[in-house]
């Protein structure tokens, strides 16, 4: 593809996939990149959600990456504040602390074989989970059709049972029997029972100082970087630098249709929310970061319907967040000392517990100490996953709100009368999932990828379950294609699935 000063690279989307190529593209090509976002913000799921004076994160989104490139990118445009300045803009080094909530107690996560938890769980559920343990590393389930036999084969059926079935059905709404083991496999990699013993024990003898922790499981990194206002405030400042390069990011703006001209695209129609209006606009390069599904759609006619049926099924889960300020928690933390502490340490726990519908709560006070305006007050958020009829999706937030603080007043987390104010946040497809059609997603990649100039990239973008350094990966090695004149698209599908620990050794 020849470079000329004047081609535009079109861009939709200014979450963390789009802004980042965005910037490669700045700095490494002569496209002039120009981004459409339909909200109003850019970072997308990485945005963070001012509320009087509070930071809500979406989920918390720690920043880290076993790619250095990432690392470095991120340190690039944030360094660290090792002087606990008054800088506005800086990462902080966190630590993190996330625990299991079951029978009202503390367990470590990931899990570790320990008298805390031996003592937690009681000699004779201990008793069943060493022996089920055994019996699965023995007798291991030998076709391993579904993310429940591969938990059962790394955990042992108790374990599982215990600590991962009901966070992981609540996340995904769907029996661990019917979501497809490349899940696990992806999610928790290589992370065995045994791996999280000798972790522990290694931990203990070297005592590591690594940032980067390239030999530790994606599961057990133990120190993040953290921008000091949220991940929102990391992606605001990649927005100043690129507009004070001339980028453009028209915001209020959706693309609503890509035009195409053999195995070209050649432009995109995008609508202006505010006024209605509709525009075409031609370019040169195409990235898009949209639900693959949303991205089918807008490709019209020349669409094979068989292609139209997978993406058109392709599934997702909602995201409810309910930012809850609280005068104090009160969790008994069999790890301390004092039976009621103001704040515990972790970053976020784990509710696995079947009597509420609340999969996960943060803790924000201790993501970053400048997420919260008060200091003496707790900022909590309450975290329900859902699909989009559910009756939890179309719950109103007055209601929400109550049903959340309800359920973290019944696990003995919060007393109703210490609550001071709350917030409720909506997210639609915030997680890509692997069922339904997802199955037969090779054929979009196959037929997204005859068109030569088209880039799909990101987690929506790509339906992968990416974590924001994937994202980032995938627009780097798309601008890297670019610039190689490189036009197989395999670089950019391959982040985040095995091939990775390949990648990893090029310190990439
Ligand atoms: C609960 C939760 C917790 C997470 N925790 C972490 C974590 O700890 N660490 C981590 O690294 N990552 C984490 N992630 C993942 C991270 O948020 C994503 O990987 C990242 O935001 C994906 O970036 P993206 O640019 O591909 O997509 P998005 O962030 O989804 O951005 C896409 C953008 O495109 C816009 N858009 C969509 N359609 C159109 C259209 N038709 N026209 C114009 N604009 C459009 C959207 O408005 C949005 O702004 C988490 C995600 C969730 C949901």
């Amino acid at each position: 593809m020849s470079m000329n000063k004047r081609e535009t690279a079109l861009i939709i989307g200014a979450g963390p996939a789009g802004l980042t190529a965005a910037y490669e593209l700045l700095e490494r090509t002569k496209y002039k990149p120009i981004i459409f976002e339909m909200s109003n913000k850019t970072g997308g799921l990485c945005q963070t959600v001012r509320y009087k004076g509070n930071y809500l994160d979406i989920g918390g989104h720690r920043f880290f990456s076993k790619s250095q490139r990432v690392m470095d990118w991120w340190l690039k445009i944030m360094p660290i504040d090792y002087s606990n300045s008054k800088k506005s803009s800086a990462m902080l080094i966190r630590q993190r602390k996330s625990r299991i909530f079951f029978l009202s107690k503390f367990f470590d996560y990931p899990v570790k074989i320990n008298i805390q938890t031996l003592k937690g769980l009681g000699l004779y559920r201990s008793l069943k989970i060493f022996f089920s343990f055994i019996k699965s590393h023995l007798f291991p389930i030998r076709i391993v059709n579904s993310l429940e036999d591969f938990f059962i084969n790394r955990f042992g059926k108790e374990l599982y049972r215990t600590f991962f079935k009901d966070y992981t059905e609540k996340v995904w709404g769907v029996p661990c029997t019917k979501i497809k083991a490349d899940w696990g496999a992806q999610r928790i990699k290589s992370l065995t029972g045994f791996k999280t013993f000798t972790h522990s024990v290694r931990k203990f003898i070297f005592r590591t100082n690594d940032l980067y922790q390239k030999n530790t499981e994606t599961s057990l990194i133990e120190r993040f970087l953290y921008p000091k206002f949220g991940p929102g405030q990391f992606w605001d400042r990649v927005e100043f630098l690129i507009k004070k390069n001339e980028v453009k990011i028209i915001k209020n703006h959706k693309v609503i249709h890509l035009h195409s001209k053999k195995n070209l695209i050649t432009a995109i129609s995008v609508l202006d929310t505010k006024t209605g209006k509709e525009t075409k606009i031609n370019g040169k390069l195409f990235f898009s970061t949209m639900p693959v599904s949303e991205l089918i759609l807008a490709m019209g006619k020349k669409v094979p319907e068989d292609i139209k049926r997978i993406a058109f099924d392709l599934p997702y889960r909602n995201f409810i967040t309910v930012g809850i300020l609280v005068e104090k928690i009160l969790i008994k933390d069999i790890s301390s000392k004092s039976q009621f502490k103001k704040l515990i340490e972790d970053n976020w726990i784990y509710i696995q517990d079947p009597r509420v519908k609340c999969g996960r709560l943060q803790i924000f006070n201790n993501w970053s100490p400048f997420l919260v305006k008060d200091s003496s007050k707790v900022w909590l958020g309450a975290e329900y996953f859902c699909n989009d009829g559910d009756e939890l999706w179309k719950t109103n937030n007055q209601k929400f709100s109550k049903l959340a603080i309800k359920e973290l007043e019944m696990i003995g987390i919060i007393k109703e009368s210490d609550v001071l104010d709350h917030m409720v946040l909506k997210v639609p497809k915030a997680y890509p999932s692997y069922f339904g059609t997802y199955n037969e997603f090779d054929k979009i990649i196959e037929f997204t990828n005859q068109f030569e100039n088209l880039y799909l990239i990101g987690r929506n973008g790509m339906h992968k379950y990416n974590n924001s350094d994937h994202s980032m990966l995938t627009a780097m090695k798309a601008v890297d294609a670019i610039v190689n004149g490189d036009l197989s698209k395999k670089t950019i599908w391959d982040v985040n699935t095995e091939s990775d620990y390949h990648e990893e050794k090029k310190n990439d």
